[in-house]
């Protein structure tokens, strides 16, 4: 039971980021001469990438489990394999580490994060995006037990998906701005630590897109430091506060209107473009900063209609409805949605 006033804080115990360290996966969690399986959930791609190596670094039994996609019918499948192991291992992109995760929590298991790609901050937040679920956003899950990310192989995954990263950090500009508004029209806990934390994240792309478009070792480092560093933001606040407000509300409102056409992290900075207009903020900033790192700014750029983006945007706020946003005061009707997305240039 937790009193009134006060809130759990939860944290990854060790975080390794550098090149090449993937073969010390094994040390990492503590394997090697284990007799209790290892279970590591795994999309097919990362597997023939990765997995001989990963299979020599842990030294212990391995049980692999193959995600296809990050639905409850996969996480069951972790789970079940997980029966009697040691760990959970979510390796690769943002499925893996989430099914993972939420396989791992459900039975009580410690989770390793191990990302292959760096497309948004679940690679370290105690959240899981899990589709099909009946609220249409993330679930509360605990943060992994360790993180292990080697820039080596996932400044080799492709630019996409480090540009949709890029797109989840900026994203926390307007999460933020959000999680103000929600103190101060209902009263809800602000924890300015974990905010300020947040904004740093943002502020790598923020500043520096210039630098982070050029995709080398150095900027994919600070891609996935900023990336965990949000993701223990959420740990520190308690909830998705600081890394998801009216810019996720949209994304997932894009995910049922119109699924699969963009990813999560390119959503997240359209509609940080927008909501940033709507707050006041420097969107053509943010807009430009998307621009540099590679990320789309357009609908169009991704496949999404025009009334697909402004139907998202009226709907974002149903999507979370205890959740206050900039989208709650603004109540948008499809005239003014389409407006906004005009003047924000994203449609
Ligand atoms: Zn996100």
């Amino acid at each position: 039971m937790q009193s009134a006033g006060s809130h759990r804080m939860e944290f990854p115990q060790r975080i390794l980021v550098g090149e090449g360290v993937l073969e010390d996966l094994g040390s990492f969690i503590e394997a090697p001469g284990r007799r209790k399986p290892v279970v590591i959930a795994s999309g097919a791609n990362v597997q023939e990438k990765v997995r001989d190596r990963v299979t020599r670094a842990i030294d212990s039994p391995a049980k692999w489990v193959e995600v296809e996609d990050s639905d409850m019918k996969n996480v069951e499948q972790v789970m079940q394999a997980a029966s009697g192991a040691y760990c959970v291992i979510g390796l690769g992109g943002g499925k893996s580490v989430d099914v993972g995760k939420l396989a791992a929590y459900k039975i009580g298991l410690p989770l390793f994060s191990v990302p292959t790609s760096a497309s948004h901050d679940g690679i370290s937040s105690p959240f899981a995006s899990i589709s099909g679920s009946s609220k249409g956003y993330s679930a509360k899950a605990k943060p992994p037990v360790g993180i292990l990310a080697d820039i080596d192989v996932i400044a080799a995954a492709p630019r996409r998906l480090e540009a949709a990263g890029c797109g989840d950090l900026i994203s926390k500009l307007t999460a933020v701005k959000d999680w103000q508004l929600a103190n101060k029209k209902t009263g809800e806990y602000y924890g300015g630590y974990a905010a300020n934390l947040a904004l740093m994240s943002a502020n790598v792309v923020l500043e520096r897109s210039k630098k982070m478009g050029k995709y080398d070792q150095g900027a994919t480092r600070d891609l996935v430091e900023g990336l965990i560093s949000a993701g223990v933001a959420a740990g520190i606040a308690g909830s998705s506060r600081p890394c998801s407000g009216s810019e996720h509300l949209f994304s997932h409102a894009l995910d049922a209107v119109c699924p699969g056409k963009a990813l999560h992290g390119e959503q997240c900075g359209m509609g940080t473009i927008i909501m940033a207009l709507l707050h006041g903020l420097e969107w053509e900033k943010v807009r430009r900063s998307l621009r540099e790192v590679g990320a789309p700014v357009s609908g169009e750029e991704v496949g999404i209609g025009d009334e697909d983006i402004v139907t998202a945007l009226v709907k974002a706020p149903s999507i979370r409805p205890d959740r206050y946003t900039i989208l709650t005061s603004a109540k948008l009707d499809r005239k003014r949605a389409r407006a906004l997305a005009s003047e924000a240039r994203v449609i």
